[in-house]
Order: structure tokens, then sequence, then C-alpha cells
């Protein structure tokens, strides 16, 4: 992977989550490098904040405010990205929950499935709702928000780990499907980031000891470019390179 920034005029970038945080920065990225970004979140301010920045730049954006519980919704964004551009380029499944930080056996049942539903079963609605679009891309690329937990799985973190590493699981999977196609798929580990996410599983630590969102978003970047050639990996961007993981043969 080079860490030149890609081109990406013409190009079409689904990136949800991007109302805040990570989500919020790699929408502008994408943007700014060229493609025209379908904003995805609850939170209209947000992405309508995020709409005048990307105009600002002379980009372009489409904004779908959207509750990632609602999977029907999920269906119906695949079904307009086929009607309107027939393709899709650039998926970045970015939106997430914490949940609670808490033992496992306390952790109530709603909120566990919330988490699970958020992290987990919209990602999967997404992937099948785009798979044809991006298979229709000529370098389709698919980005996937995993975390370090996925792997510490440290006391007490237990349903967003769970969840984490299930979403690592379903990308390999679909990376392996496809690896004989143009689509490359990888996850990202984006590590510690100065986001409100953070600040709620880190509530004592000080925000300015770590990276802005903007910075871990152009380390990402480079993720969506035509030119990858890698897929089935984890991008740790903490240690600025992937993590390799044997590929079934
Ligand atoms: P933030 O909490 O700052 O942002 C989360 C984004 O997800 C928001 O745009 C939010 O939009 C969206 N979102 C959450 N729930 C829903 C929902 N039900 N429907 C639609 N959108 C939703 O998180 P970060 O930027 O920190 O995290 C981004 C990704 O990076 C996540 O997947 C996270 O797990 C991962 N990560 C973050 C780390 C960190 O240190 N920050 C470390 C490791 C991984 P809205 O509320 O407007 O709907």
């Amino acid at each position: 992977m080079t860490d030149r920034k890609p081109d990406l005029k013409g190009r079409l970038a689904l990136v949800t989550g991007a109302s805040r945080g990570i989500g919020y920065f790699l929408a502008k990225e994408l943007a700014a490098a060229g493609a025209h970004v379908i904003a995805v979140a609850r939170t209209v301010g947000g992405l309508e904040e995020l709409d005048d920045e990307i105009k600002a730049l002379g980009g372009e954006a489409t904004l779908v405010p959207l509750d990632l519980t609602d999977m029907a919704g999920i269906d119906r964004i695949g079904g307009a990205i086929h009607e309107r551009w027939g393709k899709l380029d650039i998926m970045v499944a970015n939106a997430g929950m914490l949940g609670v930080i808490s033992p496992i056996g306390h952790v109530e049942a709603k909120v566990f499935e919330k988490v699970m539903t958020v992290n987990v079963t919209s990602t999967w609605r997404l992937i099948r709702a785009v798979d044809p679009l991006l298979r229709a891309s000529d370098a389709g690329r698919a980005i996937l928000l995993s975390s370090g937990a996925a792997h510490s799985a440290r006391a007490f973190w237990g349903p967003y780990a769970a969840s984490k590493a299930a979403v690592e699981a379903l990308a390999r999977s679909w990376a392996d499907e496809t690896k004989n196609m143009p689509l490359r798929v990888n996850s990202v580990n984006p590590g510690a980031t100065r986001t409100a996410m953070r600040a709620l599983a880190m509530p004592g630590e000080d925000p300015e000891t770590l990276p802005h969102p903007s910075e871990v978003a152009a380390a990402i970047l480079p993720l969506a470019s035509p030119e990858l050639t890698e897929t089935g990996l984890i991008l740790d961007v903490p240690k600025g390179c992937f993590t390799r993981y044997q590929m079934p043969a």
C-alpha cells in the first residue's frame, strides 16, 4: 500500500457514521480526493456540517439520515444507488457503538443486542446491499472499521470486543470470496482516537493525548485507492502496517 493520496475523481463512496468522529473526517478526505460521498448517520446536523465542509472543498455529497437498526432502510440505500449510479466504488462501514464497559454477566440483554445490531448485523446487511454494486465497479473497495479490542478482548469490553471480532470475520470471509475479482476488502484498527466513543470508554483520559480523527482518517484513505492490491487484511493504524492473516488456500 502506498501513502500517496489516491485520486478518487469520479468515484462514488458510501460512509456510515459520517456525522462525527472518524467517519466524518474520512468522508471529508474522500471528498477532498474527488469522490462523491454518500454520508449516512442519524444526526442531520452533523451530516449538514459535513456537507458544508465538502461543498467548501468543491466536492459533492448526498446525505442519508438513517438509523442503521433499520435494516429495510439499509436495503433501500442499495436500491437507490443501483438506480442512480448502477455501481459503488468505495464502501466504508464505520458506524459503531460501544455499549457498556461492564462485567459480561451484568450486561443487559437489550444493550448486548443493540451493540450486535448496530456493529454486526447492520454491517452484514450493508455488505449484502452493496456487494453487487461494488462488484460492478472496476476497482471496488470495502473498508470495515474494527478495533484492537477484537484481539485484546480486555476485561469488561465483552460485547464490543465480540462485535468487532465478528466484523473482522465477515470482512475476511467476504475478501476470500472475492479475492479473484477487482474488489478489495480490508478491516482497520484505527487505534485510540479523540472521539465521542473513546471519551465514553475512557472518561478519565485527556483527549489531547490522542490522535485527532482527521489524522486517523488520512491514514485510512489509501485503502480506498483503485491501486490497492491487498485484500482480507487488517490495517493497524497505530503500527502503520497491515496485520496479515493466513488466507485459506
Ligand atoms: P463516534 O461515536 O465518534 O461516531 C460514531 C458514528 O457512528 C457517528 O457518526 C454515529 O452517528 C454513527 N452511529 C452510531 N450508531 C448509529 C446508528 N444506530 N445508526 C446510524 N449511525 C450510527 O465513534 P468513532 O468515530 O470513535 O468510531 C468510528 C469507528 O471506529 C467505530 O466503528 C468504532 O468502533 C471504531 N473504533 C474507534 C476507536 C476510537 O478510539 N475512537 C478505536 C477503535 C475502533 P449518529 O449518532 O449521528 O447516528
